[in-house]
């Protein structure tokens, strides 16, 4: 976001990192509000991982995000922001949707165990959004981005998505000179991919743009097995030696392809294919390695 608001010429931006704001405290929450007074405010702030994360960590991923949107939701709305921007997940909708996924499916049916409490807790500021635009006519809009990847991602090896644990492994793999990188589950699932910095374009847009309680889908329009990702970035990284699949680790839902139809007629495209955009992540994550989030 930072990234696209500077390239737009943007400069009046209120920026706090985690250590300087608390968000899932209410009192710090509540007074940064009352103070900084921000005119359009973007919640993209979460508890966020891969799927091992979610597993192992269920109460911290309900708990903070509850909190963290609670807080933010409420306090810019007493303290008069115009415009608010909440990100959900694909993974609010049912583990077994029909697909692509439309908006309309949410709360249609039970949802991926392996991350239900995240899903709950995004599913929540969905409708908290909805019930403050309804009671006080807020102006909140709520977007469902696809499975992102990009520059400035959580690499680590445990807790990370399928995307920066991949190019970590087949870097590492490669550096070290390995005949074989093992990739969680069977490879059979499908995931779609979208580039964060075509997220952060949507975003603007939408925010500029769309004003309604309906949500939207923010997603490429196609989706890959994890086999095919696998070895794309295999390829994008040089690893030359075998992948093999780890049928113990989850696989998470079978497939998860948002329905891009809204956000298509709303008049907003992706522009990076994943592979420029694998390109573009293993770039940054070469020059940062040592720096990046490992
Ligand atoms: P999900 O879409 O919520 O399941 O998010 P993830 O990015 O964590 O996982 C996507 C898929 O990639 C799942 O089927 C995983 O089993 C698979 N996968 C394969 N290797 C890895 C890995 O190293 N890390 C993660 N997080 N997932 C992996």
């Amino acid at each position: 976001m930072v990234r696209a608001l500077t390239a737009r010429g943007h400069t009046q931006l209120v920026l706090r990192t985690r250590d300087e704001l608390d968000l899932t405290n209410q009192a710090e929450v509540s007074r940064f509000f009352a103070t900084e007074r921000p005119e359009v405010v973007i919640l993209a702030a979460a508890r966020v991982g891969g799927i091992h994360a979610n597993q192992s960590r269920p109460a911290l991923f309900i708990r903070d995000n509850l909190l963290i949107q609670d807080n933010v939701i409420d306090s810019a709305h007493r303290s008069g922001v115009g415009k608010f921007v909440f990100l959900g997940s694909s993974c609010i909708y049912p583990k077994l949707a029909p697909q692509p996924i439309k908006e309309e499916y949410m709360l249609s049916g039970p949802l991926e165990p392996t991350n239900e409490p995240y899903a709950i807790a995004k599913i929540a500021g969905v409708k908290m959004c909805q019930a403050y635009r309804r009671e006080f006519g807020f102006n909140a809009i709520c977007l469902m981005p696809t499975n992102l990847y990009g520059p400035g991602d959580n690499f680590a090896l445990q807790d990370s998505h399928v995307v920066p644990s991949l190019i970590r492994r087949f870097h590492e793999a490669k550096g070290r000179g390995d005949d074989r990188v093992t990739v969680w589950g069977t490879g059979s699932p499908r995931r779609e991919f979208l580039h964060v910095d075509d997220l952060a374009d949507a975003i603007l847009y939408l925010a500029q743009t769309y004003d309604a309680e309906a949500l939207v889908n923010v997603g490429w329009g196609h989706d890959v097995t994890i086999r095919d990702l696998a070895e794309l970035v295999a390829s994008v990284v040089g690893f030359e030696g075998r992948i093999s699949f780890d049928p113990a680790k989850p696989d998470g839902t079978p497939r998860k392809l948002l329905d891009v139809s809204r956000l298509t007629q709303l008049g907003w495209q992706p522009r990076i294919p994943l592979k420029e955009g694998i390109d573009r992540t293993y770039a940054w994550f070469r020059d940062h390695a040592a720096a990046a989030r490992l």
